[in-house]
C-alpha cells in the first residue's frame, strides 16, 4: 500500500508540524511591511520563555563578542527581524513536538540531533559569515524536520519504515510508502514558512556531492555538510566519536581548521550544545553508541558464483575443490570458447582464466568478455606464469582487473578474489541506486501531477475550487466571445447553512456540503461546470446558455436539492439554496461583470424568502 502525499491536503487537515500561539503572531507580523521592531518585541514579550531565550540567543558567543543585551528591543533589533520570526518559529515547533506517537522514532534523540546541528551551523558562519549565523541556527534546527512530520502525519507507516530501513534505504522507502522522502519534505515545510531562497537552495545542495564552483550557496551548502558531521560527532558516545575524528578532521581542512583550532572548535560546541539543551528542555546526555554496519552484522561475505578456466585438468580439480571449500559456488571450463558459453547461461560473478589455452586464450576471452554488454562489469583474475611485464601490461590493456601468478598461491588468490566481491558489490550497488533514483523521479512526477490537480481541486467535495472556476470562467468567456454564443453563471449559496454547524457541528456541515456537491453534479448537464468557491457557495458555468435557460437549470438544481436532504442527519430545517443567475450574448458585460450580477440577483433572494432563483436581468 502507497499512502499518497499531498502537501496542501496534510497541512490544511492541520496535521503537518506547524507554529502556534506566539510564533504565529510573530510570523504574522513580520509578514506585514510596516512592523516595528517595538511591536516584534511587544508580542515576543507575550510569551516570558521566548523572551528568556531570545535574550539567551542574541548573548550567546556564538554570535561574536558584544556588549550585552539586556531587553528584547535591544535582541530584537542586533538579531534582525527575520532571525527573532525564524527563531520563534523553530522554539514553537521544538515545544509542540517533544512527544508524539510514532512508536519508533526518538523524538528527543531527533531534537538532540538537530540542536546539534543549528549549534554547529551558526557557530560555522560566525567564522565565515555565508548567512547570519542566528539565522543558520534556525536551519539547523528544522533542516531534517521532513523526518517529523513522517513520524506526525503517518506515525505507524513510517515507524515501519524505520524499523525496516538499513543504512541509506529509509529514503527509497518513504518514496515508496509517501511518494515523498523527507529530505524533500524538509524543503517543502521550509518553504511555506517562508525561510529563505538561499537556505533552501545550500541545505538542497548539502545533501549532495560537493560542488567545484565556488558561490555564496555553494559554500554554505559545504558549511551545511560540515555541520551535520560534527554533530554526529557530538552525538555520538565516546567510542564512536574515536572513530568519527579523523573523517571529520579530514573535513575540516577545507574550513580552515588545524588540528588544534578544530578540538577547540569541537569543545566550544559541544559546550553551547549542551548549555542549549538545559535552556529548551532537550535532554543531550543520552549519546548514541556505535552503529554496527553491515559488514559487521554479516562478517563472512556470502559466497560468489566463480568460473575457474584453464586447460590442466589437475589443476581445475585442486583449486575448484579449495574454492568450493572456502564457501564459493565453482563451476569449470576448459578453455576461452567453452567459457564463453558458460558466461552467457550462467551469469557467472568472477571469471578466474588462465592464460595459454587452445583454441580460445585467456587474454582472447577476456577481449571478447568486455566488448559484450554481459561481459563488461564482470570481474576477471588472470593465472599467469611466466609473462614478462609488457605481456601483463597487455592484459591489463585488455581488461582483466587483477592477476595471481602461478603455482597458486590459496590464500593470496582468495584475499585477490574478496577485493572482486567488493568491487562487484559496489558496482551493483551503484545500478541499485541508478535504478532507485530513476523510480524516485518517476514517483516524484506522479507526485507532482498529484499535486497540480489538487491545486485545481477541493479537497472536501472534489469539484474544482475558485482558483480554477475563475480561470475556467475567463477561458470559457473568451470562446462564447469567439463563436458568439450565449454564456451563463449561477452562483449559488446554501440558506442558514450556518445553523448545520451551530447544531449539529461542523463535521454534519461538511456531510451536507458533500451531498449537495453530489447533486449538483447529478443534476447539471454534461457541458455545465460545477464548483465550489469557498465555504457553502458554489459557482455553475453555464456554456452555449443564456439566461432563461439558465434559471431552468437552476430551478432543477434548487428542487433536486430540496427534494432529497442528507441522511441520517437530525437537521432543524431541510436544507435548501437561494440562486442568482446571470447570462450574457456578445461582448457585454465581461465575465467578471457577468459574476457580480449573478452575485446581486442572489442577493436579492437572500433578502427575500430564500430558497429560489432570480434572474439578474429581471431585477
Ligand atoms: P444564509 O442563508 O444567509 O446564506 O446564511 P448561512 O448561514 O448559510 O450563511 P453564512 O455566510 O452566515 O454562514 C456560512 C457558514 O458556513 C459559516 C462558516 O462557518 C461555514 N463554513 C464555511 N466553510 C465551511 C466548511 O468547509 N465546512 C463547514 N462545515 N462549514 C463551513
Ligand atoms: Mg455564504
Ligand atoms: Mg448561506
Amino acid at each position: 500500500m502507497s499512502t499518497e502525499f499531498n502537501f496542501h491536503a496534510l497541512k490544511s487537515a492541520e496535521r503537518l508540524p506547524s507554529p502556534s500561539g506566539t510564533a504565529l503572531t510573530i510570523m504574522n507580523l513580520v509578514q506585514k511591511d510596516d512592523t516595528s521592531v517595538k511591536q516584534l518585541a511587544e508580542a515576543v514579550k507575550v510569551d516570558p520563555a521566548l523572551t528568556s531565550r531570545i535574550l539567551n540567543f542574541a548573548n550567546s558567543a556564538a554570535f561574536g563578542a558584544h556588549r550585552p543585551i539586556a531587553n528584547v528591543n535591544e535582541a530584537v533589533q542586533m538579531m534582525g527581524m527575520q532571525a527573532v520570526r525564524n527563531f520563534a518559529l523553530s522554539l514553537s515547533l521544538v515545544s509542540n513536538n517533544r512527544k508524539g506517537h510514532c512508536a519508533d522514532f526518538d523524538y528527543n534523540t531527533f531534537w538532540m540531533k538537530s540542536l546539534a546541528m543549528a549549534v554547529a551551523i551558526a557557530a560555522l558562519t560566525a567564522r565565515e559569515r555565508t548567512a547570519a549565523p542566528e539565522e543558520a541556527f534556525t536551519l539547523g534546527l528544522l533542516s531534517e524536520i521532513g523526518q517529523l512530520a513522517l513520524a506526525t502525519v503517518w506515525p505507524d507507516i513510517f515507524g515501519e519504515c524505520l524499523r525496516s530501513a538499513q543504512g541509506d534505504t529509509l529514503i527509497k522507502l518513504e518514496c515508496e510508502r509517501f511518494a515523498i522522502d523527507h529530505k524533500a519534505l524538509t524543503l517543502m515545510l521550509m518553504q511555506d514558512w517562508g525561510l529563505p531562497g538561499l537556505f533552501l537552495d545550500a541545505l538542497k545542495l548539502s545533501f549532495q556531492p560537493p560542488q567545484a564552483e565556488v558561490t555564496r550557496t555553494v559554500r554554505f551548502a559545504s558549511q551545511l555538510a560540515f555541520a551535520r558531521q560534527l554533530s554526529h560527532y557530538c552525538v555520538a558516545d565516546d567510542q564512536y566519536r574515536a572513530a568519527l575524528l579523523a573523517d571529520v578532521q579530514k573535513e575540516a581542512i577545507p574550513h580552515n581548521f588545524t588540528d588544534e583550532t578544530l578540538s577547540q572548535f569541537i569543545d566550544q560546541i559541544n559546550q553551547q550544545w549542551q548549555d542549549w539543551g538545559k535552556l529548551i528542555n532537550i535532554k543531550t546526555d543520552t549519546r548514541l553508541a556505535f552503529p554496527t554496519t553491515q559488514a559487521e552484522q554479516s562478517d563472512v561475505l556470502p559466497g560468489l558464483d566463480i568460473l575457474l578456466v584453464d586447460d590442466d585438468p589437475l589443476i581445475l580439480v585442486r583449486l575448484s575443490k579449495q574454492l568450493t571449500h572456502a564457501g564459493h559456488h565453482v563451476a569449470v571450463c576448459p578453455d576461452g570458447e567453452a567459457a564463453l558459453k558458460h558466461v552467457l547461461e550462467n551469469k557467472p560473478q568472477i571469471i578466474i582464466t588462465d592464460w595459454r589455452m587452445q583454441p580460445m586464450d585467456g587474454l582472447a576471452l577476456c577481449r571478447t568478455l568486455r566488448s559484450s554488454a554481459i561481459g563488461k562489469n564482470l570481474y576477471i583474475i588472470m593465472l599467469t606464469a611466466a609473462e614478462t611485464e609488457d605481456e601483463l601490461v597487455e592484459a591489463f590493456d585488455v581488461g582483466i582487473d587483477d592477476y595471481v601468478t602461478k603455482p597458486v598461491n590459496l590464500k593470496i588468490l582468495l584475499a585477490r578474489i574478496r577485493a572482486g566481491q567488493r568491487i562487484t558489490t559496489l558496482q551493483q550497488e551503484v545500478e541499485r541506486e541508478k535504478q532507485d533514483i530513476q523510480r524516485t523521479n518517476a514517483e516524484l512526477a506522479v507526485a507532482n501531477r498529484k499535486l497540480g490537480i489538487m491545486a485545481n481541486t477541493d479537497l472536501l467535495t472534489d469539484l474544482p475550487n475558485r482558483r480554477y472556476a475563475l480561470a475556467r470562467l475567463a477561458q470559457e468567456w473568451e470562446s462564447a466571445q469567439r463563436y458568439n454564443r450565449p454564456i451563463s453563471v449561477l452562483m449559488l449559496d446554501l440558506d442558514h447553512f450556518k445553523l448545520v454547524n451551530d447544531t449539529l457541528g461542523h463535521d454534519a456541515g461538511d456531510e451536507v456540503l458533500s451531498h449537495t456537491a453530489k447533486l449538483l453534479k447529478a443534476a447539471s448537464r454534461a457541458t455545465d461546470i460545477a464548483c465550489r468557491l469557498g465555504g457553502e457557495e458554489f459557482l455553475i458555468i453555464a456554456t452555449n446558455t443564456d439566461g432563461k435557460t439558465a434559471v431552468l437549470l437552476a430551478e432543477r438544481i434548487r428542487i433536486a436539492i430540496q427534494t432529497h436532504q442528507p441522511n441520517g442527519l437530525a437537521l432543524k430545517r431541510p436544507i435548501t439554496v437561494s440562486i442568482g443567475v446571470a447570462g450574457s450574448i456578445g461582448n457585454q458585460p465581461g465575465w467578471n461583470e457577468l459574476i457580480k450580477q449573478a452575485d446581486r440577483a442572489l442577493y436579492v433572494v437572500k433578502a427575500g424568502r430564500r430558497n429560489a432563483t432570480q434572474l439578474a436581468s429581471e431585477l
